[in-house]
């Protein structure tokens, strides 16, 4: 069975579990943790990170920033996994639900300007499979009409907007480190803040409200409850597991990227007569290679090719279910929302599988199982 997904293991995590442990302590918040942030400082200049237990907290960390509360609007993207919205849900806010774009499933950037009330205070927008949005009219949207931005960056490591990373352009941004993502510790993610007037207080929520990271600096002499917050940081063995990752970094995107290109190559014949469509990036976009997909003509069509590439051992998945027609969505709210793009991309999207284990002769293997499907 080829499956979808393998975590890779870079063989180092061992070596630094032990040096983890061997330090006495591995709470969190130490040697590791901040041998991340230097790299993610120096490698990406994410100036000011926090590594957290996932991205889903880290948005719930950017959700209490904004200080998002009962009545107050966000706006995301349909298509996209439930940790979008939960964090602001949870806060009490209205989750308002924007369609993807025509060619490609990031959001609509055309659209969201006619979703914006008064009670608006957030545009969550998610680079879906690590290609960006256009930062630069929805910064210029979101200042316009004094929003936050928070850029779901889960996908998105490596990968740019024009040239800056993403993760560089929102006034928050989320990544992941789950075991689906291309750096990975199991578990993880991370906040990164560009909106300096924020910092000082997302210390405070990272450590459960509290101000113990001043006493540990010796600015005071006990910590005190001083605002909301969590438990949000990862332990030591977390950190370190995250850091044998970043020192692989560039072994790991240059092994996704011969995966992807390979797809590419192999697979252009079928989109040049017209069975299938592939990614095609905009100038402002780089790959980092998360997602190879293709987009089948019906739901009918792409649901036999699973069936097909099962048969013959080869585990090929479609991705998101629009979140405006959730049980969760629909069970609160009335409104009909119509998202077209968002219920194509649904509908119509295959993800191949994609890991640094994965041979090329696999790759091709998968194709040519792929063209036989279209030509049978
Ligand atoms: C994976 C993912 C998340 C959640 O990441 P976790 O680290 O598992 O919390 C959020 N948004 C998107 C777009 C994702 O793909």
């Amino acid at each position: 069975m080829i499956p979808f997904n393998k975590p890779y293991l870079t063989g180092n995590e061992f070596a630094l579990i032990e040096k983890a442990l061997s330090k006495g302590k591995f709470s969190g918040n130490g040697y590791f943790t901040n041998k991340c942030h230097t790299f993610f400082n120096e490698y990406f200049g994410f100036k000011n990170c926090f590594l957290t237990n996932s991205a889903t907290s880290a948005l719930e960390m950017a959700s209490l920033l904004c200080d998002i509360k009962e009545g107050d609007e966000v706006i995301i993207p349909s298509y996209t996994f439930v940790s979008t919205a939960t964090p602001f849900a949870l806060r009490g806010a209205k989750i308002i639900f924007c369609d993807s774009e025509v060619s490609s499933p990031n959001i609509d950037v055309q659209r969201i300007e006619q979703l914006i009330t008064s009670k608006t205070k957030a545009i969550i927008v998610v680079h879906y499979a690590g290609l960006a949005c256009d930062m630069d009219a929805i910064m210029a949207l979101a200042n316009r009409h004094k929003l936050f931005v928070i850029e779901d960056a889960a996908h998105s490591i490596t990968s740019r907007y024009k040239d800056r990373f993403l993760g560089t352009s929102g006034h928050f941004a989320a990544f992941s480190f789950h075991e689906t993502k291309n750096i990975s510790s199991g578990q993880g993610g991370m906040l990164v803040i560009n909106d300096h007037s924020m910092i000082n207080r997302a210390e405070k929520v990272w450590v459960k409200g509290t101000n113990q990271l001043d006493m540990q600096r010796g600015i005071i002499p006990k910590y005190e409850w001083v605002d909301l917050g969590s438990n949000f940081y990862p332990s030591e063995i977390t950190a370190c597991l995250l850091f044998a990752q970043l020192q692989s970094i560039e072994f790991i995107q240059y092994k996704r990227k011969l995966i992807w290109k390979t797809y590419e190559k192999q697979l252009r014949n079928l989109e040049k007569s017209g069975k299938i469509k592939l990614t095609t990036l905009e100038d402002y976009q780089s790959n980092n290679y998360h997602i190879f997909y293709i987009l089948c003509a019906s739901q009918y069509e792409r649901d036999d090719l699973i069936s097909f590439l099962k048969k013959n051992n080869i585990m090929a998945v479609f991705h998101y279910s629009p979140l405006h027609s959730s049980p969760y969505a629909q069970g609160k709210s009335t409104e009909t929302f119509v998202l077209p793009n968002a219920e194509r991309y649904s509908q119509t999207l295959l993800r191949l599988p994609l890991y640094v284990e994965l041979d090329l002769s696999q790759v091709i293997e998968i194709t040519n199982l792929i063209s036989t499907f279209y030509h049978s």
